[in-house]
């Protein structure tokens, strides 16, 4: 429920609408270190930004409270999944983030338009932060540089800055060392979407577990490996299909056996090849161009899944409208 705005007939409060949309991602590689003192694990990863995106509408309350709700619009069956509406809420402690820097902050609606898949491995919720940042810093004129953005990205999650930026980027760190990459061509997916989430620390843990049986001495990643970059500048799928690699995939795997069966049916149906998008369970199949991409989604919906062709990389998030109400 929308708590009541002011309008133009009620005193001097004029609510405003800033809309904002920002996409979704896919690990186009990820290479996970050992479990850090800190609780924290080091990656090196490609990030490529979606043509799948979440929406924030932020709209300004009287008072300075900040609220959220999901929009019926929303493309996701929702049914049964838990996203907290309070402070838990992604989007609501971006909010808060800008309330606190901002000096003509106001009370604030958030609606927010799901379409990315829910603990899907696509950075969701990270993406309903980003736009949400950036919602907030338009609708209060805060005047915050981008880079001011993205350092409070980072503090909100690993994922976040990189939906601030969009495109191709190389993350290090714990994902938010971005460094854009160039991107010759876009390369065309199909998402495969779960109908049940995986916990992104629940898979991280379970790959600790895995590693620690085998005994086996992981390395720091530092750097991704230069033929993933040297595929994507030259915009060559069958040179990208060769070298995905994503190093959560078998904890993903041994949580939910049935993505093996995803990945399998996906390349047999003519994907060049598929991976788990980060921690899972969404898988994604990499097609050769927009044609096939298409016609392998629907193979895959007449045999029940859901599925959906995409492309990356597209823009970080972005406003898309601004209206005084
Ligand atoms: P990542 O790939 O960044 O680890 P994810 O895409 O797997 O994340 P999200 O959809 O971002 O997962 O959400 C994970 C959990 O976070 C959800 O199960 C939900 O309880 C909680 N959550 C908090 N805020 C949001 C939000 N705005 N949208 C969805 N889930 C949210």
């Amino acid at each position: 429920m929308i708590p009541a705005i002011g309008g133009a007939n009620r005193g001097r409060f004029v609510a405003r609408t800033v809309r904002v949309r920002a996409p979704g991602k896919v690990n186009v590689s990820l290479n996970v270190g050992p479990l850090r003192p800190d609780g924290y694990h080091s990656v090196a990863s490609v990030y490529l930004a979606v043509s799948l995106y979440e929406e924030v509408a932020a709209t300004s309350t009287e008072g300075t409270g900040i609220t959220v709700s999901i929009a019926p619009s929303s493309t996701l069956d929702l049914d049964g999944v838990d996203i907290p509406l309070d402070e838990r809420n992604l989007a609501y402690k971006a909010a808060a983030i800008m309330r606190d820097v901002s000096e003509k902050a106001t009370g604030v609606h958030l609606e927010i338009t799901k379409r990315v898949p829910v603990a899907g491995g696509m950075g969701g919720g990270s993406a309903d932060a980003a736009a949400t940042l950036l919602a907030c810093d338009a609708l209060w004129n805060s005047g915050l540089s981008r880079e001011e953005l993205a350092h409070l990205a980072a503090e909100l999650g690993a994922d976040v800055p990189f939906s601030l930026l969009g495109g191709t980027a190389v993350g290090l760190g714990v994902g938010d060392e971005l460094s854009p990459a160039l991107a010759k061509a876009q390369m065309d997916w199909v998402l495969v979407c779960a109908d049940y989430g995986l916990s992104t620390p629940e898979v991280f843990h379970t790959l600790d577990r895995l590693r620690t049986t085998e005994g086996l001495d992981i390395p720091e990643p530092l750097e991704v490996d230069a033929k993933i970059l040297q595929a994507l500048r030259d915009g060559n799928p069958d040179a990208l299909s060769k070298v995905l690699i994503n190093d959560l995939q078998r904890a993903s795997i041994e949580l939910a056996p049935q993505l093996r069966d995803t990945i399998g049916i996906g390349e047999s149906s003519g994907a060049l090849a598929g991976i788990v998008s980060g921690s899972g369970p969404t898988v994604a199949l990499l097609a050769h161009n927009p044609r096939a991409a298409e016609g392998l989604a629907e193979d895959l919906r007449h045999l029940g899944h859901n599925a959906l062709a995409v492309h990356g990389p597209v823009p970080g998030a972005r406003i898309i409208s601004d209206t005084l109400l």
